[in-house]
């Protein structure tokens, strides 16, 4: 048995694996923690839930049938190298790796270090990233690296760091939810994201304590309904002046924690300013919501706050909110909300926002970012660039400056002042980018294209080189969930022979690149130097190594403290649970009260784009559906894009359910297979984002970004609908 944790999302639930010759795959449903899925395939191990804290035994469809993932039909099992004849042929590793080295270090000399860029991804292990973003600017010297977890996790990050001085997702476990007397989720599907989550929100449920904010009556916000809560239907791409509303009313009714505002908070009194114009009727004609249900919500969220002696409440975000080009403000709006409260930095209360990819905690603190060094330290901090300089062995002065973010990446690439070359990492960056036909163009006009990944993605399959790497279950490992939760992901099986490790191909080609510094394989040799590089810095992993969180793993065994919580800046330090307890890390040690307004999204609706547009995600699909796509149960439930309609809005347009309809924006067309139902707004429809090709709803959204994160908007645009078949 191999005691592991999910390949997908950011609950990172606990998992084992056990071999097929020992425990075979056995037909049958899914019924409870030990219950096995049937497959068509034989799979090379069996996979059932363990006691860990955010999943306790449960497992989403997802999690259940990860096994297939290790035998997708399309497994890549040999470097791939694009011919004359246009088409991708095996090839040996060493004679692949050669010639790579060959053909960056010919653009480099031609047209710069910052010529090759790289793109990461918020799956990769921690060490995985840290080896990238130090793979990146010592082997390539570039400044040029970012991930998709710009796409995912940016602007909450952004407003996290600005607001509290300090960006992790959640600041203290997942169980302490269990607890709350009333939970305000915005933005967030968690009942089809990460299914196991919704556990911790029982007892809110049982207090009549869910609020819920979402365009759509999503599976979530069914949750919230008959007793259990309230959800709030806004116009789309209006959840931040909602926030506002519902601050006024905070302010406006006496209802905020003045000693706490008084003692740990500043920027009150322009705060204050700001508000004074989003009273709920104001607030009622920009979002849809009745003035009556804000004063509610805010009154029920008061109630439960510590100030009222109440039983604890907390404000999530998620990406609804945050993938906006308001993102970073719509963020901070929710911050301010809960410091209002004083929700933040208690027991039993608090604040965070609920990251996605598996790793989109760690992935974003270990250096792959573009304007950040290991430790979630700024790249331009000098004393940072010295610290990781001695870490690697080399003059703080060869470490390139900050690099382009995500977006303005991709739109550079190919372009006369661009990247020449790009190096893909844990990314399906066709599917998963904004404004999808552009990013193809971006791709399409590189000297070289690079994509290490398991199958043939989207993205892979139009590389010039793809580089067959292994995966989850097949190597060893951390991840840090979205609590910063430092957590052991273990090998429970070989991969296929032709697959190397992403730290052996970056070691092979540092080496061949002449790179300064050392290249360990050894994952607990790797993580070992990025505890040293993280020290003293916002995420101190100094504290840890793989037999420390072996060690503690063997002795809490799926008790609600197992894991060691970042910062951890010593190997004595137990870890930190909860942060913000004592103080916020800002130069005053108070939390900052953000001064933000409504922008609204850059789409608007017009004669030729009359219908909103949101996007987001389906419980059998994950992330571009690369993986997801490839299992069969999965893809039998789940198997192309849709897009929900309301029946008032069907009638309008002459659609029946099944009929496929073309949406266009702005920006494309995309076509997806109509579903009538009531869960849409009547002015909105919505369509999940996991397929590629004609179905990507990517090919839809602008790549319009959040000034201060990077962030894309995804979630929002304008279109309009038409029939173009019947079902
Ligand atoms: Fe995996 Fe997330 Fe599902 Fe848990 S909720 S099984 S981590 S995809």
């Amino acid at each position: 048995m191999t005691a592991t944790h999910c390949p997908y999302c950011a609950l990172q639930c606990g998992m084992r694996l056990d071999l097929a010759a020992a425990a075979p795959a056995a037909p049958g449903p899914a019924a409870g923690p030990t219950a096995v899925l049937a497959s068509a395939r034989t799979l090379p191990v069996t996979v059932s839930g363990r006691a860990f804290p955010t999943n306790r035994g449960g497992l989403c469809q997802k999690g259940w049938t990860s096994a297939s993932v290790l035998v997708a039909p399309d497994r890549l099992t040999t470097p791939l190298v694009r011919g004359a004849d246009g088409a991708l042929h095996p090839a040996g590793w060493t004679e692949t790796l050669d010639h790579l080295a060959e053909r960056l270090r010919a653009i480099r000399n031609e047209h710069g270090a910052d010529a090759v860029a790289v793109f990461g991804g918020g799956g990769l292990t921690n060490e995985k990233a840290y080896q990238l973003g130090k793979f990146a600017r010592l082997a390539l010297g570039t400044a040029n690296i970012d991930y998709n977890g710009r796409f995912c996790m940016s602007s909450a990050a952004a407003a996290a760091n600005r607001s509290l001085g300090l960006d992790r997702g959640l600041p203290f476990p997942v169980t302490d939810l269990d607890g709350a007397q009333a939970v305000l989720l915005v933005g967030s599907n968690p009942a089809e994201t990460m299914p196991p989550f919704v556990a911790h929100l029982a007892g809110a449920r049982a207090r009549g304590g869910l609020v819920v904010v979402d365009p759509r009556r999503s599976a979530t916000a069914e949750l919230a309904a008959d007793g259990a809560g309230v959800h709030l239907q806004p116009t789309a791409g209006t959840d931040l002046a909602l926030l506002l509303g519902l601050a006024h009313v905070v302010v406006a009714e006496g209802l905020s924690d003045d000693d706490y505002l008084a003692a740990r908070t500043s920027g009150l009194e322009r705060m204050r300013g700001f508000l004074a114009a989003w009273w709920p009727e104001r607030t009622e004609q920009v979002t849809g919501v009745p003035a009556a249900e804000i004063r509610r919500v805010a009154r029920l969220l008061a109630d439960a706050s510590p100030a009222r002696r109440g039983g604890g409440a907390y404000i999530l975000t998620g990406r609804g909110l945050e993938q906006s080009r308001q993102g970073t403000d719509g963020a901070t709006a929710a911050i301010n909300l809960a410091l209002l409260l004083g929700l933040v930095g208690r027991v039993g209360s608090g604040y965070g926002t609920l990251t996605g990819q598996g790793n989109g905690q760690g992935g974003r603190e270990h250096g792959q970012k573009a304007d950040q060094l290991p430790g979630y330290r700024s790249i331009t901090d000098p004393t940072a660039r010295t610290h990781v300089a001695g870490v690697w062995g080399v003059d703080p002065a060869s470490i390139p400056g900050p690099g382009k973010p995500a977006v303005e990446l991709l739109d550079s690439l190919g372009r006369a002042d661009g990247p020449r070359a790009l190096l893909v990492h844990g990314s399906n960056i066709l599917v998963s980018a904004p404004d999808a036909r552009a990013v193809r163009d971006r791709l399409a006009a590189l000297d070289l294209l690079v994509v290490s990944d398991v199958v043939l993605s989207e993205t892979a399959a139009s590389a010039d080189v793809v580089l067959p790497v292994l995966q989850w279950a097949e190597e060893e490992g951390t991840m840090t969930s979205l609590e910063g939760r430092v957590l052991r992901r273990r090998r429970a099986l070989d991969g296929p022979a032709g697959a190397r490790s992403e730290l052996w191909v970056m070691a092979e080609l540092a080496r061949r690149l002449e790179a300064p510094g050392t290249w360990s394989t050894d994952p607990a040799v790797v993580f070992d130097e990025l505890a040293r590089a993280s020290a003293g810095g916002r995420a101190d992993y100094a504290g840890l190594s793989h037999a420390r969180l072996d060690a503690h793993e063997a002795a809490t065994d799926g008790a609600d403290d197992a894991g060691l919580f970042w910062p951890v800046p010593s190997p004595e330090h137990p870890g930190t649970p909860r942060v913000f307890l004592d103080g916020f890390p800002t130069a005053d040690g108070r939390a900052r009260l953000v001064s933000v307004d409504h922008r609204g999204p850059v789409d608007v609706l017009d004669a030729d784009h009359p219908v909103h547009l949101v996007t987001g995600r389906v419980l059998q699909q994950y992330q571009s559906g690369a993986q997801t796509r490839r299992v069969p149960e999965l893809a039998a439930a789940a198997p192309e894009a849709y897009v929900e309609i309301h029946p008032l809005l069907a009638d309008l347009y002459g659609v029946d359910e099944g009929d496929t309809v073309r949406l266009t924006s702005r920006r494309g067309t995309a076509l997806a297979q109509a579903r009538l139902t009531r869960s849409a707004r009547p002015d909105t429809v919505f369509m999940p984002f996991h397929w590629p090709g004609a179905g990507s709803v990517n090919r839809l959204t602008t790549s319009a970004t959040d000034p201060v994160s990077g962030m894309p908007e995804f979630k929002v645009a304008t279109v309009r609908i038409e029939v173009v078949g019947p079902a």
